[in-house]
């Protein structure tokens, strides 16, 4: 059968009341199937185990979202076992047929996208937008590596190799081998999705290891794979510590590669320990790690500035700010700066914050982990800019906490440099253009940021000196869509992997060149 254009998913238009009445229906759904167990999945087995993952609703903390088995050490070699043995099949099944089976998926979760959001709602706390934007961006990956498997499948007619007389060659990327996948919960469908898919189309047989505090939407997925018939083993399903797992299944020596994203600290131990090779380890072990942000949005004088304004409220406090892009950071030009400031503090005080299933602009920040560290980063704001809006935790029986900016924050200072991964926004000074983008460049990390400008000339500089993996001009720095803006970062950001782009599947296979005398 012919495959269509790729094209993105539309998001759900909630003005209208049918939209905004399935989803509500949805929640109810998931509300009435609350504090069910899920098992993990070994080679098509389902398996329960005495350890669970309690996943709770953020937004109201007494919530059990549901009970999920957890994978220990030896559950782990298992399923490594049952990878590796399935990548002998798996491995040659043509591109066409895996990339099916993704097709088939992403027709199932296109009709029951409002299920899918409305379990991400409760187990993450994503408001409607937030939630709905998360799903239409999985179905975008099922379609977009689907057919970029399917491109890679063909290279070999299309790759312009030179040609020399007496020799056919040829180019065909093959699969690497069982790869650990391990996604983070803040995009806990779109980016397991997107990063389960990727390495399954490209002919990999994987070990799923979720987010602990997202495990019930990845089940989902995984539910959703096996339905539309994915081969037992070809995905295995295995929640767990990930101290406990991760650091197993990385130093396994039968593990070929690693598909991380999370945050930087854990990003580089895996990096360390998978470079060291352990006895009966036959290759290097390819990272692919993802990881934070200080992401920011740079203002000059000459900007439409209620535009700016609004772009650094929606880049701040976008699902609590807990986007790897999240704009953490504005640096305004001193000309205009007090009109800009002024102005974000109006729109951040428009976001009331309460429960995401009532559709608060600001729900719950994920756990109780993150809810103290944010605070304290607040504490630690109140040292080093001038609080002009929120400051502290907020009411409710989950992780809330207000929409927080400081003011005057000086380059170097801590919230300026540090990824904090919440609703809080630094704002910064600069005397002029040049010193704005070079204080958004001093930092260590590189994945996302924006520049608000009218003028060319300053627009053509910054397009080259603004150092991001995605730099966005005159809009706000979140929001990456798949085809269209192939998202990853420089620096401590990452590997650059650009997911969602059309280098993304090359890092999933190696490349075989056969000659062949004629
Ligand atoms: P995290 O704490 O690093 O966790 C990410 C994943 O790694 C989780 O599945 C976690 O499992 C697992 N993990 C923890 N320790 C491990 C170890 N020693 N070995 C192997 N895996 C281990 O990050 P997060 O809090 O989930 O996500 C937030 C971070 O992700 C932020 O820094 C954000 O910027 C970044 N992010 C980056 C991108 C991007 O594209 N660049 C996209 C989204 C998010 P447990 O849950 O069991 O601990």
């Amino acid at each position: 059968t012919e495959v269509k254009p790729y094209a993105n998913e539309p998001f759900t238009n909630f003005a209208l009341e049918e939209n905004k009445q399935a989803l509500q229906a949805a929640i109810a759904k998931v509300k009435s199937e609350l504090g069910r167990n899920y098992p993990l999945t070994i080679g098509g087995n389902k398996i329960e185990t005495e350890a669970k993952i309690t996943s709770i609703n953020p937004g109201n903390i007494d919530e059990v979202v549901g009970s999920v088995s957890k994978a220990d050490q030896q559950l782990a070699e298992q399923a490594m076992q049952a990878a590796l043995a399935t990548f002998e099949t798996w491995k040659k099944v043509p591109a066409r047929e895996r990339a099916e089976y993704l097709f088939q998926a992403a027709k199932l979760m296109r009709e029951r996208k409002h299920e899918f959001s409305a379990l991400m709602m409760v187990e993450s706390g994503k408001n409607y937008v937030e939630a709905d934007v998360d799903t239409a961006e999985a179905i975008d990956f099922l379609e977009f590596y689907a057919r970029e498997a399917i491109r890679l499948s063909k290279v070999d007619q299309t790759l312009p190799l030179t040609k020399i007389p007496g020799e056919d060659n040829k180019v065909t990327y093959i699969p690497l081998g069982v790869g650990v996948i391990i996604p983070p919960w803040n995009f806990p469908l779109a980016i397991c999705v997107g990063m389960t898919a990727a390495a399954v189309v490209s002919g990999n047989t994987v070990l799923l290891k979720p987010a602990s505090t997202t495990p019930v939407i990845a089940h989902k997925f995984m539910a959703l794979m096996e339905e539309v018939g994915l081969p037992a083993g070809v995905i295995n399903f295995i929640p767990g510590s990930g101290a406990e797992v991760g650091d197993y299944l990385t130093t396994h020596p039968k593990t070929r590669f690693i598909s991380f994203t999370g945050s930087k600290e854990v990003g580089l131990r895996i990096n360390k320990l998978a470079a060291d090779t352990v006895p009966g380890q036959i290759w290097i072990k390819r990272v692919i790690a993802e990881m934070g942000g200080k992401d920011g949005i740079v203002v000059d004088e000459t900007a439409d500035l209620e535009a700016a304004a609004a772009a650094i409220v929606a880049s701040a406090f976008g699902f609590q700010g807990q986007k790897c892009s999240a704009g953490s950071r504005a640096i305004i030009v001193e000309s205009v700066y007090d009109q800009v400031a002024e102005r974000v503090v109006e729109l951040t005080k428009l976001l009331q914050v309460g429960p995401q299933e009532e559709n608060f602009a600001a729900g719950p920040v994920i756990d109780k982990t993150s809810y103290e560290r944010i605070l304290n980063y607040i504490e630690v704001g109140k040292q080093e800019g001038t609080l002009l809006v929120g400051g502290d935790k907020a009411e409710g029986n989950g992780y809330y906490i207000q929409p927080t900016v400081f003011g005057d924050v000086s380059g170097k200072a801590r919230i300026m440099q540090e990824e904090i991964f919440g609703p809080v926004l630094a704002l910064a000074k600069a005397k002029d253009w040049q010193e704005a983008i070079a204080m958004y460049n001093d930092t260590e990390f590189g994945l996302t940021g924006s520049y608000f400008s009218t003028d060319e000339a300053r627009i053509a500089e910054a397009l080259e000196t603004v150092h991001c993996g995605n730099l966005y001009i005159n809009r706000k720095c979140t929001g990456a869509l798949v085809g269209v803006h192939p998202f990853g970062g420089f620096n401590m950001s990452g590997t650059d992997s650009k997911a969602g782009g059309y280098d993304y599947l090359l890092l999933f296979t190696q490349a075989k060149l056969t000659s062949r005398k004629m």
